[in-house]
């Protein structure tokens, strides 16, 4: 079910020479400098009414599983033009034009560890129906769909949602696993990410869960502590082109996963989001899409922000281990 409704905001993409790397400053509507102090902000996510469980009151929506609504304070929404502004060459800003939308689950208290098979299936095929829909729009050329649960996590409402960007660019770490992936296929006409999962079968030690179609890994360099990655078997860089089979295998592997890190960790926040190929009409078949899961355990502390390099405290090896025996 998609709910259509044009949203304005203030918002804009800035260039950050030195990194080089795009930032969205996306005001949000009537927010005050002191709005941001701490007490307050945890206070405001404590004490905010609902705002999503009003759609669900609506006759319309009231049986509905989900609801796929614009975000009310959008960092990207359709606008007239999308032309580079330069203040100086130092500083340039282009509009955060795009599409930024929400899937809100029914249950307010319903969280993904809660959800059945079916459950699983029909949320799925809304994120692959999304994909092609906000695909075919003249100024997309990539989707980031993405789900935060939790305050670690940086979710702002506790009611459950996915949300899903469709921009004209992609990031930097998309950008980089496109590149390893592309370079890796030109020396060894292979996938990286189908001989990663190669080995990973041969090694054993780092599995977390597999089912016909998909493979769960902790990855060999984890960022953050139970890092899992879900990946097909099989080749496959276009997440939109997921099977009905595929899909029912997905949501299986999505949900014991899932299961287990809650059972494990005492329901940790997280956040997991898809990699796939750009829709930007360019050949990716080099590329193998996946989803990363991220939990939030630990934060991350001057020297990961410094320098780039995360440390974690678990093995992936030990987690994979642990999260394997979790019986759900
Ligand atoms: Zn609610
Ligand atoms: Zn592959």
């Amino acid at each position: 079910m998609f709910f259509k409704k044009v949203v304005k905001s203030k918002s804009e993409l800035r260039y950050d020479i030195i990194n080089k790397d795009w930032v969205v400053v996306a005001e949000g509507r009537g927010k005050r400098p002191e709005d941001f102090k701490k007490k307050k902000t945890d206070e405001a996510i404590d004490n905010m009414p609902c705002a999503f469980c009003d759609y669900f009151a609506q006759e319309k929506f009231r049986d509905k599983n989900f609801v796929v609504i614009p975000n009310k304070f959008p960092a990207f929404f359709p606008q007239k033009n999308n032309l580079l502004k330069t203040d100086n060459a130092l500083f340039q800003r282009l509009p955060s034009n795009g599409f930024h939308e929400v899937v809100v689950f029914n249950d307010h208290s319903k969280q993904l560890t809660d959800f059945s098979q079916i459950d699983w299936e029909e949320l799925l095929g809304i994120y692959q129906q999304r994909y092609t829909e906000l695909s075919k729009e003249k100024i997309v050329n990539y989707v980031s769909i993405f789900h935060n649960h939790g305050k670690m996590a940086g979710a702002s409402l506790i009611h459950p949602h996915s949300q899903i960007i469709a921009i004209p660019f992609f990031d930097k770490d998309l950008s980089i696993s496109l590149n390893s992936s592309r370079e890796f296929f030109k020396e060894k006409s292979q996938c990286l990410f189908c001989a990663t999962n190669r080995a990973e079968k041969s090694v054993q030690t780092r599995i977390v869960f597999e089912n016909s179609n998909f493979l769960a890994i902790c990855p060999f360099a984890s960022k953050v502590n139970f890092e899992v990655v879900i990946s097909p078997k099989n080749h496959l860089p276009y997440f939109e082109k997921i099977t009905k089979e595929e899909k029912s295998d997905l949501a299986q592997i999505f949900g014991e996963v899932l299961k287990k890190i809650g059972y494990g960790l005492e329901f940790p926040d997280y956040n997991f989001y898809l990699h796939t190929s750009p829709c930007d009409d360019k050949e990716y078949s080099f590329f193998h899409w996946h989803f990363t899961i991220m939990p939030r355990i630990s934060v991350w502390a001057g020297f990961e922000l410094g320098s780039g390099i995360e440390i974690i405290t678990m093995p992936p090896e030990k987690a994979a281990e642990y999260l394997r025996k979790i019986k759900i």
